[in-house]
């Protein structure tokens, strides 16, 4: 399938340019949030009947991992209200063109914290505590307004949007992900930017600011980084910046050589691995542990967790590729490889979130009509019993989602193994025994 350009439609194209439909959304998610914040601070403990829980955890993730990461990349990102108050503050404005002269201290981020292992611990952090976060509305209270502070904080130390490309640990399996979505951003013509002077879409201009990822447009090859914030469109002078419809998967064309994200894919795969397991299996032994943070049950769970993740998973992996005949070095065969590991790691999370969801969906009612938990009943729903939703159709959609993430993987991993000059039969082996194990664990 070729590309499609989306911004030659004059509605999109407007649409993106102008700074005033992206701040009526931001808006919206920014009051959106902080709510979050105050249910989960000031609302009901039963983290079932409280806003904070059920729009982030279960309404938010649904619409993140099913909707948005799949089909519009890092399109969350376009409107997370996350790095708004700490970009204004940076700013100094809202909407007004950017003055020259840095508010703050404007430092450059610390070479040695330029890549995603501050994203990928930031996550973990999260990870090893999510059976509390998920059910404890003041701890998921307690965590946004963390991530609100911290982008603020960052914004008053470091140049751009500090938080979001280094340690934000959502938005960096957004990144991951997103390489797989049919959206991109990119330059229309390579040699309009080589004469083009200035560079104002990654040095700003009067027309906006430079791209607040710290991203060069003219050099984006893949949307792991790109935030999709939409500001190279509004400072491009020659209007060489498009928005693409585009096949899946696109960007896995061209492997990865970095560690970190490699370590990113393995992260995530793991995770979904070891929550299905523990949040859906049928070992109370395994959940209790989880749950008791800070018992020495819960200390051997997140060993084992971080053991799987960072031992177990990557140590299989090169024991299958070890004596594959090839032309590159194992490390960088090794990131390479585990390209095919990003569709399968997706569709994966899909499976998983999809009985999370349909089991509890049905809170988002009674959340919508009583969201503090107060006995209120704005929409007369807020009696709507709990039930689990469209429970026929769990087993098979779960089935299909790891089937087409065997298929992609397997693709994706032929593709990435006639790169690295190698045999793709032991990764394509990998994914079919991880995606067995998947099946089992969920059904
Ligand atoms: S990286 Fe994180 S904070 Fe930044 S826009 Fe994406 S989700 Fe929001
Ligand atoms: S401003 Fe436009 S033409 Fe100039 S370098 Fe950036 S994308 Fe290329
Ligand atoms: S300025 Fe352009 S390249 Fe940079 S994050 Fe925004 S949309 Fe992406």
């Amino acid at each position: 399938m070729a590309k499609i350009e989306l911004t030659r439609i004059p509605f999109i194209k407007n649409a993106l340019k102008s700074r005033y439909p992206q701040l009526a959304v931001f808006i919206v998610m920014l009051i959106g949030y902080i709510f979050a914040i105050l249910a989960g601070l000031i609302g009901t403990p039963v983290g079932s009947h409280n806003f904070s829980i059920v729009f982030v955890w279960i309404a938010w993730w649904a619409i993140l991992i099913l909707v948005a990461v799949p089909f519009f990349g890092r399109g969350w990102c376009a409107v997370c209200p996350i790095p708004l108050p700490g970009e204004w503050l940076q700013h100094g404005a809202v909407l007004s063109p950017p003055d020259k002269r840095p508010k703050w201290l404007n430092l450059r981020v610390p070479k040695m914290f330029r890549n995603i292992w501050l994203q990928n611990i930031s996550y973990l952090l999260l990870a090893l505590f999510s059976s509390v976060l998920l059910t404890t509305p003041n701890i998921t209270g307690i965590v946004l307004a963390a991530m609100l502070f911290a982008a603020i904080g960052l914004s008053t130390v470091f140049e751009r949007r500090a938080f979001c490309r280094y340690l934000c640990p959502v938005g960096g399996f957004i990144g991951l992900y997103s390489q797989t979505a049919p959206i991109e951003l990119r330059i229309k013509d390579k040699q309009v930017c080589v004469t083009c002077e200035g560079k104002p879409c990654y040095n700003g201009s009067s027309a906006g600011y430079g791209c607040p990822w710290d991203v060069f447009p003219g050099g984006l090859t893949k949307n792991t980084y790109c935030g999709l914030c939409m500001e190279c469109i509004r400072t491009c002078p020659h209007d060489n910046i498009a928005v693409n419809l585009r096949p899946f998967s696109a960007d896995l064309a061209k492997p990865s050589t970095r560690m970190d994200e490699a370590f990113k894919a393995f992260i995530m795969l793991g995770s979904a691995i070891v929550y299905a397991g523990v949040l859906l299996g049928p070992w109370g032994m395994f959940k209790d542990a989880a749950y008791n943070v800070g018992s020495s049950a819960w200390f051997i769970y997140a060993i084992v967790f971080l053991a799987i993740i960072f031992v177990v998973l990557p140590g299989l992996f090169t024991l299958g590729i070890l004596n594959t005949k090839n032309t590159l070095p194992l490390k960088q065969r090794f990131a390479s490889l585990s390209t095919a590991l990003i569709p399968l790691g997706l569709m994966f999370w899909v499976a998983f979130s999809l009985s999370f969801v349909l089991t509890n969906a049905s809170y988002i009612l009674a959340a919508l009509s009583d969201p503090l938990g107060l006995g209120w009943n704005l929409f007369g729903t807020a009696n709507a019993a709990w039930q689990p939703m469209l429970t026929s159709i769990l087993a098979p959609a779960q089935t299909l989602a790891l089937v087409v993430g065997l298929v992609w993987s397997a693709r994706t991993a032929q593709k990435s193994a006639n790169e690295a000059g190698t045999s793709s039969m032991p990764v394509v082996i990998y994914c079919f025994v991880a995606t067995s194990l998947m099946l089992w664990l969920l059904l």
